[in-house]
């Protein structure tokens, strides 16, 4: 039988991707990814910490005292380097509380006006929480800010981060191009290999 495990966001574009990148990876974890929906779980999560680490903790650990599965959580910031890496853990809520993914970049923008350095990196952290342990993985991707967005795909900052040794910003790849190159990719992959040892551990 597949072990249930729930991946505790609210954001449906962040659900399709991560599974399919742990689809993609995980053959023989026999595991199956259940998210808040499918068990009718709207609660909102809190994020109160200043890390990314301690965000992607705090959220796994919220989902699993009150649901009893096992959980696993992430948590992104995008880091510019001239910005001393804001807006990193406050990506989400950059311009204010209420703040729209375009108030967001606008922020990013006007800080950023006439910066010759533009260099910048998303970071993300996955939390698991099974038990009563957190395990971490991370993943990064550098990249440059663009002087105005581009395209229409993805979300949040994607129309102004152009991955290094890329021509496209993030927002005029398709999807499956995002997928296989990004910071949540590549934490997720590092979780997707550790559920694999653990299922072979198990066996
Ligand atoms: P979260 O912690 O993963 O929800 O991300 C916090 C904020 O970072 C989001 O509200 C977005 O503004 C931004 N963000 C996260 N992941 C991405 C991405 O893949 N592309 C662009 N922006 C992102």
């Amino acid at each position: 039988m597949k072990k249930e495990i729930i991946f505790a966001t609210h954001n449906d574009h962040k659900v399709r991707e991560l599974k399919e990148i742990i689809n993609n990876t995980c053959e023989k974890c026999n595991i199956e990814i259940l998210t808040l929906k499918d068990i009718q779980f709207d609660v909102k999560i809190p994020e109160t910490k200043n890390t990314l680490e301690g965000n992607a903790i705090e959220k796994a650990r919220f989902i699993k005292n009150h649901t009893g599965y096992d959980c696993f959580a992430d948590d992104t910031g995008l880091e510019i380097e001239a910005l001393n890496g804001e807006p990193g853990v406050y990506s989400a809520r950059y311009a204010g509380e209420q703040a729209s993914f375009e108030d967001n970049v606008r922020k990013v923008l006007k800080k950023l006006n006439g910066a010759k350095n533009r260099n910048a990196r998303f970071r993300t952290v996955i939390a698991h929480s099974v038990e009563s342990k957190d395990y971490l993985f991370e993943g990064e991707i550098e990249g440059v800010i663009l002087e105005t967005p581009r395209g229409d795909g993805g979300f949040g900052y994607d129309p102004i981060f152009r991955p290094k040794k890329h021509r496209k910003s993030f927002a005029e790849m398709p999807d499956k191009q995002k997928n296989k190159i990004s910071h949540r990719y590549h934490a997720t992959k590092q979780f997707a290999l550790w559920l694999n040892e653990q299922a072979e551990k198990s066996k």
